[in-house]
């Protein structure tokens, strides 16, 4: 077995979908799950609808625009409306539209996954289609018959096990000898709610896929080569890295490298399974292998924008002790927010984590009467891993102020001003 994932890059209009499929149709063997993510930019246009619903402004109005989208897709991939495609992506439409009309204003989370969802169902539908019409067989399998979650909406957690006896009874005969076509990022409650698996979910759920089918080795089909030793849009000087272990991968996106999503090394690392990190416009590269080992490695250097450094003081000059740090660590975790990086002084802690206001509020709302609070805002967190030198950190502060640093044998991070 094999797990592909392509991304919304890869499918973001008429002419990706058709590359994507002539990667599979090249490539692709069968005993073949394919994983797809909504089409370009499909999930952020879903939030602005869901904003609208909240917002009592035109939702249905900001809906149209991803029918339209869509619609221009199978256009040109189908040539006419009489494909069966278009009926069935009205009958997804359907469902959308019934969902803005139902009052259900008071569960954000709930309503949130039930629409954003959509964008992986619409486009999996479209490129199950489109295989089939250029005669790669193919199933269409809506991946919440089989990935089953807590409700912990917009970032639910796998139920384990049951997924694992569905991936046994229904994934595996369907996808021997065959190909199957699924979505990313979304899964099911007991009660048959949609849920999702935080946003850029979908490398995580072919993860799983090829955890649980004990897969031979996961593709992720991206924009660039392979895994770089930077963001190739952020440094010009990046250079391609043939082969990473899975502890330099799992550090690597811990600290915020957005080529693979964090929770994808896990369940890879966990049976031994090679992740293939490929370019879908040059599929012919060898990409990178993650899982094997780290030769000589150059620096690799990762930015974090968009960070806020919370300052927490004790109002009664109480030392920050054992007990006061577990109930820092309480609130932060029970909001939901990680602790990007940290410090602690004799009354004070300084907790850096993305700025993500109503996240913020929460741990606001539990530790403020125990401290005083105060947050510095549009902070970049710059992390180099394996630097060989001060003046290769120097280089890329750009000047900028670091206003907390911390260097350990191998990694360096700053919390740049
Ligand atoms: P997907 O289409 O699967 O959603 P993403 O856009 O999430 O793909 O991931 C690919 C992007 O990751 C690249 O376009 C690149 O800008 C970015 N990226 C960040 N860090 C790296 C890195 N170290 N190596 C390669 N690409 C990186
Ligand atoms: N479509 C989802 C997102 O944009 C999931 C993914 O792309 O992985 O977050
Ligand atoms: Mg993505």
């Amino acid at each position: 077995m094999k797990v592909y994932k392509f991304g919304g890059a890869s499918v973001k209009d008429a002419a990706g979908v058709k590359n994507v499929a002539s990667i599979i149709q090249k490539y692709g063997e069968k005993d073949l799950v394919v994983v797809v993510s909504a089409t370009g930019k499909t999930t952020n246009a879903l939030e602005v609808v869901i904003k609208a619903y909240f917002d009592n402004t035109d939702a249905k109005a900001a809906f149209e625009v991803v029918k339209k989208n869509h619609h221009q897709i199978c256009l040109e991939l189908f040539g006419n409306e009489t494909h069966e495609v278009f009926d069935k992506l009205q009958n997804i439409y359907a469902e959308v539209d019934w969902q803005l009309e139902e009052d259900r204003k008071e569960s954000y989370n709930y309503v949130y996954d039930q629409i954003v969802s959509q964008g992986e169902l619409i486009s999996s539908v479209i490129l199950s289609a489109y295989l089939n019409e250029v005669g790669v067989k193919n199933s269409w399998l809506d991946v919440r018959d089989v990935m089953k979650t807590d409700d912990t909406y917009r970032e639910a957690i796998v139920d384990w096990k049951q997924t694992q006896s569905l991936m046994n009874s229904v994934v595996k005969p369907l996808a021997s000898g065959s190909i199957v076509v699924t979505q990313g990022f979304i899964g099911c409650t007991a009660e048959n709610c949609t849920t999702t698996l935080g946003r850029e979910g979908s490398d995580y759920t072919a993860a799983i896929f090829a955890n649980m089918l004990d897969a031979q080795n996961q593709t992720i089909w991206k924009d660039v080569p392979g895994v770089m030793n930077g963001d190739p849009r952020v440094f010009e000087d990046a250079v391609f890295i043939d082969e990473i272990s899975f502890n330099e991968a799992v550090e690597m996106t811990f600290y915020g490298a957005t080529v693979i999503h964090p929770k994808t090394i896990k369940p890879l690392q966990n049976k031994n399974i090679p992740l293939l990190v490929k370019s879908f416009i040059n599929p012919e590269g060898k990409g990178t292998i993650v899982g094997g080992s780290d030769n000589n490695l150059p620096p690799i250097r990762i930015v974090k924008n968009d960070q806020a450094l919370i300052t927490l003081h004790t109002k009664d000059f109480s030392f920050v002790e054992d007990e006061i740090v577990a109930e820092i660590f309480s609130s932060f975790s029970k909001a939901n927010l990680k602790l990007n990086m940290m410090q602690q002084g004799a009354i004070s802690f300084e907790a850096v984590v993305d700025n993500i206001p109503e996240k913020i509020e929460k741990v606001k709302a539990a530790l403020q009467n125990q401290f005083d609070f105060s947050i510095d805002e549009k902070l970049t967190i710059l992390t180099i891993r394996h630097y060989t030198n001060f003046d290769y950190i120097n280089k890329f502060k750009n000047d900028r102020n670091a206003i907390l640093e911390q260097r350990r044998l191998s990694t360096y991070q700053g919390l740049l001003a």
